[in-house]
């Protein structure tokens, strides 16, 4: 078992989040040299075009913070989204994210900043620790971003928690994938759907005309969620959200997330049918139907 999981167990599934939460909240600024500008203005918390994927740990520490339901906070500040897959236009990963700009963001200042989900806690040092930030930091959508304007610092102890706080973040968010919707990653492919995709987004005045000959980049990505909530959300497993954040209002409902959570067998599993059976979703003759395939390009196969 890794031992960020590792803690003392407890009767009630509440205490062991707390203290999981805590060792999440220290670990987020031990050994970091890296301090947001005090001129920022919040983008990464405001702009629409940067989503922020959300973990059932993450809405559990927000609900416990606020001592709010997770019902009514789940329905206020948090929604499905889709997330880019960079090895196909054409896919994206059903998850759960914030709302945006971000509703947590009061006076400049994040309202849940002691349990704010994983993805805050680790942007922007994430793009050192992976070797991306010379790439990403010149991104268009990251351009307001003070804080990637110079070199961010990442001494070898923080660059060992920062891949404790990753490897938290990957089981988090296959776990909590698994938990709403029975499946590691929820894939949807949409390369059936180009003519409708193409013509909503021409309705919606966002894309150019259907004749354009490159269609993936002419879709804006909230066409796709249109298109996704009207048309998709409505099936299982997507439409059962609801009935998962009931299920976590109760403490038997957070009782078996934290006993899937700590299930090192089914991590791995989940882990390693990631991308090799990996299940896409089609919309297929008005239908919502799963398939098991592989993600992986041939040529990066071995045999
Ligand atoms: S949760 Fe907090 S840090 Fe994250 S986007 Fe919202 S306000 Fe910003």
């Amino acid at each position: 078992m890794e031992s960020f999981i590792k803690l003392p167990p407890y009767e009630n599934p509440r205490d062991w989040l707390t203290a999981y939460l805590r060792r999440r909240a220290r670990l987020a600024s031990c050994e970091s040299d890296f301090q947001c500008d005090p001129a920022c203005a919040r983008p990464g918390c405001k702009n629409k075009d940067l989503q922020i994927q959300v973990s059932v740990i993450d809405l559990l520490g927000a609900a416990l913070h606020l001592k709010e339901p997770v019902t009514a906070i789940y329905s206020r500040f948090y929604t499905l989204g889709l997330f880019l897959e960079e090895r196909d236009a054409w896919l994206r990963t059903v998850a759960v994210k914030l709302e945006k700009p971000c509703p947590f963001l009061e006076n400049g200042l994040c309202g849940i900043y002691p349990v704010r989900p994983l993805p805050c806690i680790l942007f922007p040092e994430y793009l050192v620790w992976q070797g991306t930030f010379e790439e990403k930091a010149g991104a268009e959508h990251f351009r307001d971003f003070l804080c990637l304007k110079q070199p961010i610092p990442l001494s070898p102890a923080r660059a060992e928690i920062m891949g404790e706080l990753m490897r938290m973040w990957a089981r988090e968010s296959l776990i909590s994938s698994f938990f709403l919707f029975n499946h590691g990653p929820c894939r949807l492919d949409f390369g059936n759907l180009t003519g409708e995709l193409l013509q909503a987004a021409a309705a919606s005045g966002s894309a150019a005309a259907p004749e354009r000959p490159e269609p993936t980049r002419t879709i804006p990505h909230p066409v796709l969620e249109r298109f996704f909530h009207e048309r998709l959300a409505g099936f299982p497993p997507f439409a059962e959200i609801g009935d998962k954040m009931e299920q976590l209002q109760t403490l038997e409902g957070q009782a078996q997330f934290l006993r899937l959570f700590q299930d090192d067998r089914l991590y791995r599993k989940l882990k390693g049918s990631c991308d090799d059976r990996a299940v896409v979703f089609r919309l297929v003759k008005g239908k919502l139907r799963a398939k098991k395939r592989s993600l992986i390009s041939p040529a990066h196969k071995c045999y």
